[in-house]
């Protein structure tokens, strides 16, 4: 005998996207159920069975209202995310960024989530999307096998994977302070003196280090996975720009760090007074403040050569590691055709995906489609208008332009200015078109809010 679903909307996995939505739709007074596979079965990245776990680095993006992630966290706020105010409540300091304690903001989301009356979690995999009424996919670029297979039966597309990496952690207390020293780019921190650990290279030890990497051995690929270390086309693409592992930068050009996640501009050596050749950066990665995960050092090295080379650095000569870095599989459906800008799938508009599954890339824009999934999938449930995010907004931008792109190259988009329709009047420098992108985007949609009475 078929029970019935006592509940109004399904959301499928609990990460950014997914908790966001079911928290968007639960405060519109709807039933929801909230499905999560961890702990009981793993992804490979996650390491906790924590909903909203940040699987690689602890920043959220800018915390400048006039840079990209910077106003689309602005805007969620303003559209009551929760994701947004927890990373606020959980913040550490971090220079411009807006980084977290990746536990505590954790924490926060699943407790709120687990107290609400109205959200119902059930850890298990979901195998299939659901029959029966609204759901929201949101499983992520990590989705398990036998639910990725029901999505490609859903949307005629064969899904596409590919490789992301992620950072190494080590200890504040292995780091020998004879040689690294604090200081923010340009001194502009939130610390007084200074958010970041900085470990300086001269010229020779540079390339020495370049040398090192280049020659270390790797974790082994399988098959069409080996073409993005060898940067072809498609792998090369695919990646996440600002992810790429540091061997496969090195690999391209022995200048590619020092011009790239090393670079050393603004960071002055107190004891030299001078520039470095080239910096490694580390940031605090826990409240605690005993953690640091190296900045933009994210690689898929043998464990043993991470321990080998990354003590090359001066001044992390007994780095302890509590976590090397990794690289993952990514899964995104082509959203272009497929999805609409309300995130319907278009083949059957009662099916909404959200997240990294849904071709946006950069946690804050994964948190920004959850809440567009959770407040359109409420209008739907409760018939009325579908909210129409403006497209002067970062997130009306990123919706239009995932429905949008051209299918046949598409490519997961993050939050930039240069997806925003263009200003009426462009002022001349880069730094005041930014902040006129930014002002004009708050005031659409503080008018669109307006319009609609609230946002609940
Ligand atoms: C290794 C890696 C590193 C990344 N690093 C960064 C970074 O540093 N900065 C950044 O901005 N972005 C990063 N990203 C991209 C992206 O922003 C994050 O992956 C982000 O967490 C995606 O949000 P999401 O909600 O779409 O997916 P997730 O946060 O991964 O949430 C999906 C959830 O669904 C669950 N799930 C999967 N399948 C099922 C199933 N069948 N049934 C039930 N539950 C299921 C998972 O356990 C998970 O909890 C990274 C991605 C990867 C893979």
């Amino acid at each position: 005998m078929k029970t019935e679903n006592p509940f109004d909307l399904t959301v499928l996995g609990g990460g950014l996207a997914g908790s966001e939505a079911a928290w968007q739709a639960a405060s519109r007074g709807l039933k929801v159920r909230l499905f999560e596979m961890r702990p009981e079965k793993t992804t490979g990245a996650h390491k906790t069975g924590h909903l909203a776990e940040l699987v690689c680095s602890n920043s959220l993006g800018s915390a400048l209202p006039d840079r990209a992630t910077g106003l689309l966290k602005e805007e969620l706020k303003r559209m009551n995310s929760l994701l947004a105010r927890a990373a606020e409540k959980t913040s550490l300091p971090a220079g411009n960024a807006l980084a977290v304690d990746r536990d505590l903001f954790a924490q926060e989301v699943e407790t709120t989530l687990e107290n609400h009356s109205n959200i119902h979690i059930i850890r298990e995999e979901a195998l299939a999307i659901p029959q029966d009424g609204p759901v929201i996919v949101a499983t992520g670029p990590l989705t398990s096998e036998r639910l990725s297979a029901d999505i490609r039966a859903h949307t005629g597309e064969e899904n596409l994977f590919f490789f992301d990496a992620i950072a190494p952690i080590i200890t504040l207390d292995s780091i020998n302070f004879e040689i690294a020293y604090r200081a923010s780019r340009y001194g502009r921190g939130t610390s007084e003196e200074g958010d970041y650990i900085n470990c300086p290279f001269t010229k020779d030890e540079y390339y020495a280090f370049v040398e090192a990497l280049r020659g270390a051995e790797r974790i082994e690929l399988q098959g069409f996975e080996s073409g993005i270390e060898q940067g072809v086309s498609a792998g090369k693409d695919s990646f996440f720009e600002g992810c790429l592992p540091v061997e496969v930068l090195a690999g391209r050009d022995p200048n590619a760090l020092a011009f790239g996640p090393m670079r050393p501009v603004g960071l002055i050596d107190p004891r030299s007074g001078k520039r470095p050749f080239a910096v490694l950066q580390l940031r605090q990665d826990n409240l605690a403040g005993d953690l640091y995960n190296l900045v933009g050092f994210q690689t898929n090295l043998l464990y043993k050569e991470q321990e080998r080379i990354l003590r090359l650095i001066p001044g992390l000569e007994n780095a302890q590691f509590v976590r090397f870095g990794q690289m993952h599989r990514n899964t995104y459906i082509s959203a272009p055709g497929l999805i609409n800008r309300d995130l319907q799938l278009i083949s059957r508009p009662e099916v909404f995906f959200a997240g990294q599954l849904s071709g946006v890339e950069g946690y804050m824009g994964n948190i920004g489609t959850g809440l567009a999934a959770g407040m359109n999938a409420a209008a739907l449930i409760r018939n009325e208008p579908l909210f129409e995010f403006p497209a002067e907004t970062m997130l009306g931008s990123l919706l239009n332009y995932i429905a949008h792109a051209e299918q046949k190259h598409f490519q997961p988009m993050k939050a930039n200015f240069g997806i925003l329709p263009p200003l009426e009047n462009p002022p001349r420098t880069k730094q005041d078109r930014a902040k006129e992108y930014a002002r004009r985007s708050l005031e659409r949609l503080d008018e669109a809010l307006a319009g609609r009475g609230n946002t609940n």
